[in-house]
């Protein structure tokens, strides 16, 4: 089974690459289950999906309650006899050199961007044990590849999320489990709007990101060119990145 037909929870389905993922996979035949905070902005999508002609649903997740991600992957067992895949996109960015202690950003970060992703973890592994097969998608980022100023907690949240993706590869060669990094470059979201702080830098950053940014479809298209493969292939990790990003 390729896209059509498989059952995908997105988490950070109201905006950016989670929105534009849910869309593109439920255009594609997917049905897509859709988490996040904003319920209205997630309303918003599943009528578009649904005025298309598509199948979704909305359960309001917060990533940093382990009850919210079994809410969501129960909600997808529940109405829909299982879950294919798991795409892990929530995330939020406080950007600034380190030397500012932003104390509470970093936690901010290390709660969304990595406990996040480990609650869905533990929410999605025993559906896809019983089911025998599963696939966890997770949207971590190029800042991770090439270290940068001012994005070093950012980018350790992401780096851990690719490692930790790498070592439960290899703890399930079994067939089970497939597992899948996306690593972003820039990408024209609202992630930028509440990353920095100072109204100026953040001007400046969201004046780069329009110049600069990519459309979320792109990245929506590579999340499902890994969901669209066969169970015996498995795309490991992916980069995708304007074409002038340094
Ligand atoms: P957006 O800000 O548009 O989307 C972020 C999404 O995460 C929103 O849907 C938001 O929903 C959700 N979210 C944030 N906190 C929580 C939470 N506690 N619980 C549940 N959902 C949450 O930005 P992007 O689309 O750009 O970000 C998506 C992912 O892509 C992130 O992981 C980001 O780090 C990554 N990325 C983005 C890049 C870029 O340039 N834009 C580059 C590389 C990676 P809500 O507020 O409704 O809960």
């Amino acid at each position: 089974m390729t896209i059509h037909g498989k059952i995908v929870a997105v988490t950070g389905a109201s905006s950016g690459i989670g929105e534009a993922t849910a869309r593109h996979l439920a255009a594609h035949g997917a049905t897509v289950v859709l988490g996040a905070r904003r319920t209205d902005r997630l309303e918003r999508v599943v009528d578009g999906i649904t005025a298309a002609g598509g199948t979704a649903t909305a359960v309001r997740v917060d990533v940093t309650d382990p009850a919210d991600l079994t809410a969501l992957v129960d909600t997808a067992v529940e109405r829909y006899g299982r879950l294919d895949v798991l795409v892990g996109n929530a995330g939020i960015a406080r950007l600034g050199p380190v030397g500012d202690l932003d104390v509470a950003g970093w936690s901010e970060m290390i709660e969304v961007n990595l406990r996040g992703v480990l609650h869905g973890i533990a929410a999605a592994l025993p559906a896809f044990r019983r089911q025998g097969s599963g696939h966890l998608v997770t949207v971590v980022s190029t800042s991770g590849l090439k270290i940068t100023p001012s994005q070093a907690v950012y980018a350790g949240t992401k780096n851990a999320v690719r490692t930790l993706l790498e070592a439960l590869r290899q703890e399930n060669t079994d067939g089970v489990l497939r597992t899948t990094s996306i690593s972003p470059g820039y990408v024209r979201t609202e992630l930028i709007d509440s990353a920095v702080d100072d109204p100026a830098a953040r001007d400046q950053a969201r004046q780069h990101m329009a110049d600069l940014g990519i459309d979320p479809a792109a990245v929506a298209r590579a999340i499902a060119f890994a969901i669209d493969q066969p169970d015996d292939v498995e795309i490991g990790d992916l980069t995708i990145r304007p074409t002038r990003q340094g």
